[in-house]
């Protein structure tokens, strides 16, 4: 183990993030960066000019996932991969995600400042869509890359407007020729904000993540009819939002149900059709997920949606379906990696706590296809997907050294 890092320059990292947070900026102090938008174009042409700059290669697939290399003494070994993702929610913090690139991207320099050569290529990856926000799934581009979703299929999922993800990489000019996937990795390590409030709390500087809450998510369907508002009577109506709002009522009571268990329920997203005052609702769809330490729980918790809906259908005199599903967290993270990383904390010094993962990160999907490692830093409260998410430099560095100290141990075995 190396106990002489060389030293990172917590100013330049600091100046990324910086950087990064005057492009798509919010109304109240964060980032509305959607993925594939213009100024999410913004942000991948300016990192782009750094790394180009720096003299690093860059190659982006497909899907626009990124990748900037730095070569190693043995061009032949699979390389380690290290990054996150710049893409924000509408309404998103300056370091969901953000934090985890230019982590990477300041490794790669801090090894320039000092002269060393690694033995493996040390390769940074922006992933495109980690949030989900606009082309729902999460982590999409990740799991093509995992070989957990076609890539045609992840082309064409649309936005609220009908754009595909097809037609929103080639507005901004970054759909890339690289295939996506089908390479050899060594490993991927990705370091992000907890976004929950237990480093904070506790005052520790690190989390090490030793496994990941299992995640089930699903479209849910409602067809009804429209009609209108006013002469329709009450009996006949057939009202796809009434329906939608029961299901919602649904998942979220099964949320409660399961609360002292760890379980937690969302519906995050309610789309209604036609969506106008005085027309009845034909059609509405729900985004919701269940998730919970034990996947025994998040299969339960499952079930139980799917067993409620003739109920919520009947109810509303509405027609009730499940369109897409979708699952993350089923693979574990890597033990060597996760010892790697407790040595390198407990050489630097750094207090840390093991701990599982709630939210959705691309290294789950990487954990399919590689050894991975998921490293947590404090955000103050906790507070994430909100533009008041904040943090300091003195509260990531302890973090990002450990990254440092255990990426490079890996890329040089
Ligand atoms: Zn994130």
């Amino acid at each position: 183990m190396t106990r002489n890092i060389p030293p990172i320059d917590g100013e330049r990292f600091w100046n990324t993030l910086m950087a990064s947070a005057e492009i798509g900026k919010g109304t109240r102090g964060g980032l509305a960066r959607l993925t594939l938008s213009e100024s999410d174009g913004q942000m991948r042409d300016l990192f782009r000019s750094w790394v180009e700059a720096d003299g690093y290669s860059v190659t982006v697939d497909r899907l626009g996932n990124t990748f900037v290399r730095r070569g190693g003494i043995d061009n032949d070994l699979p390389p380690v991969l290290v990054g996150s993702h710049l893409d924000t929610q509408a309404a998103g913090g300056r370091f969901d995600g953000i934090l985890g690139v230019m982590a990477g991207l300041e490794i790669l320099r801090a090894l320039d400042d000092a002269g060393i050569a690694t033995r493996r290529s040390i390769e940074v990856v922006n992933w495109t869509n980690e949030e989900g926000g606009r082309f729902p799934p999460p982590m999409l581009c990740s799991g093509v890359f995992a070989g957990i979703h076609d890539l045609d299929w992840a082309l064409t999922r649309t936005d609220q407007a009908g754009i595909t993800v097809a037609q929103a990489l080639d507005s901004i000019g970054w759909a890339g020729d690289v295939p996506v996937g089908g390479r050899d990795l060594d490993s991927y390590f990705e370091i992000h904000i907890e976004q929950g409030p237990a480093l904070w709390e506790a005052g520790v500087p690190l989390g090490i993540v030793v496994a990941p809450y299992l995640a089930r998510g699903m479209r849910i369907e409602v067809t009804g009819e429209n009609a209108h508002s006013g002469p329709t009577p009450m009996a006949r109506r057939r009202n796809a939002l009434v329906g939608a709002a029961s299901v919602a009522l649904a998942v979220n009571r099964i949320g409660h149900a399961y609360a002292d268990r760890e379980g937690k329920s969302t519906v995050a997203r309610l789309e209604a059709s036609p969506n106008i005052p005085g027309i009845i609702s034909d059609r509405a769809t729900l985004f919701v997920d269940f998730r919970s330490p034990d996947p025994k729980l998040t299969a339960e918790m499952e079930e139980r949606i799917r067993a409620s809906l003739p109920d919520c259908a009947a109810e509303t005199n509405t027609e009730i379906a499940v369109g897409d599903s979708w699952t993350f967290g089923e693979t574990s993270f890597d033990p060597d990696l996760i010892n790697l990383v407790r040595r390198s904390a407990d050489d630097l010094g750094v207090p840390y706590r093991e701990m599982m993962s709630q939210a959705g990160h691309d290294a789950y999907h990487l954990a399919r296809i590689t050894p991975t490692v998921l490293l947590f830093t404090p955000c103050d409260d906790g507070i994430s997907h909100n533009e008041a998410e904040n943090t300091r430099l003195e509260d990531q560095l302890p973090g990002l050294q450990v990254l440092f100290s255990a990426v490079l141990a890996r890329a040089n075995r």
